[in-house]
């Protein structure tokens, strides 16, 4: 009886070692994709993250979700770039671009907009208590901000509405490159954050926008670099979207309705994105759901 016990207690013991383990390989692995001469793409488990040389330190483009990822992604970023981190720059609120930010030294220069600030001390409130704080948005802005650094021009933007109502786009001027953050998901449904001033009706308006600045190279939130092709195939997406929305109105549908008969083809090569390969269900139906909510009101904004 006692050596039967033990055997299940060892065995759940393995389990537990084994899923721990590969939970904790999964979340710490990161890939580096050169971009420019200065300029890395670092993806794993969260949103893409951009890092940029310059003379004067390193800057990074959000953090992922884990305080152990952002103390990782600063040991690979200052490996490649041989300088140590000065600036993070969070394009948006969401916990899978900010949480790793604590993985940095108390003391570095964060910059956000206004309302990415208000919704992590709102919304997000609970983790950024304590030794956390320190690494919350140091500097924001509204509109747009320019930054020079160590022969680096940095120009920062809010667009508009679209994902949330606080995102900025980085644009790396000397790369000739786009971070746009989550106002991109590329060859992925996105997460619409209507709560939090998000939007499927004006998105494509905000993203017109973007592309009126001088880039070639698009880094989004989620997926692969890409180029204004890109950005286009988005649009596409977002204009059925929208449309399913007016038509919900227009012949009273109810959701299901929504669901059975909104026509939407610009997802044909779409993926779900999993997190340590779990669904985490951004998919078509989340999608087409969001676009009704929008349109009836069916939702509830946080100020
Ligand atoms: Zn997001």
């Amino acid at each position: 009886m006692l050596k039967w016990l033990v055997r299940v207690v060892l065995a759940i013991v393995v389990v537990v070692l084994v899923v721990g383990g590969y939970a904790f390989t999964q979340i710490r692995s990161l890939e580096t994709e050169q971009i420019t001469e200065d300029l890395y793409l670092l993806k794993g488990m969260g949103g893409n993250v951009g890092v940029l040389r310059t003379a004067d330190g390193t800057v990074i483009v959000d953090t992922m979700t884990f305080q152990m990822q952002g103390e990782r992604i600063r040991a690979v970023a200052e490996e490649l770039t041989g300088q140590p981190v000065v600036m993070i720059i969070n394009t948006h609120y969401h916990l899978d671009h900010t949480h790793g930010n604590p993985g940095f030294l108390a003391g570095t220069r964060v910059v956000a907009t206004e309302r990415t600030l208000h919704y992590l001390k709102t919304i997000d409130g609970a983790a950024w208590e304590g030794d956390a704080a320190a690494l919350l948005p140091n500097e924001t802005f509204t509109d747009a901000r320019d930054i020079l650094l160590g022969g680096k021009t940095i120009r920062l933007y809010h667009p508009g509405r679209g994902h949330t109502d606080g995102d900025l786009v980085v644009l790396f001027v000397d790369e000739d490159t786009i971070h746009m953050g989550d106002l991109l998901f590329h060859k992925h449904y996105p997460n619409i954050d209507l709560e939090a001033g998000g939007t499927v009706v004006q998105w494509s308006a905000t993203l017109d926008t973007v592309k009126e600045l001088p880039f070639t190279k698009v880094i989004p939130g989620h997926g692969d670099v890409t180029d204004r092709k890109g950005i286009d195939q988005f649009q596409t997406f977002l204009g059925q979207l929208a449309e399913i929305g007016r038509t919900s109105v227009a012949e009273g549908w109810s959701l299901d309705d929504a669901l059975e008969n909104g026509a939407l083809t610009a997802d044909a090569d779409y993926e779900e994105i999993t997190f340590g390969g779990l669904p985490i269900g951004l998919d078509r139906p989340f999608v087409i759901t969001r676009a009704w909510e929008e349109a009836t009101g069916n939702f509830e904004r946080v100020d």
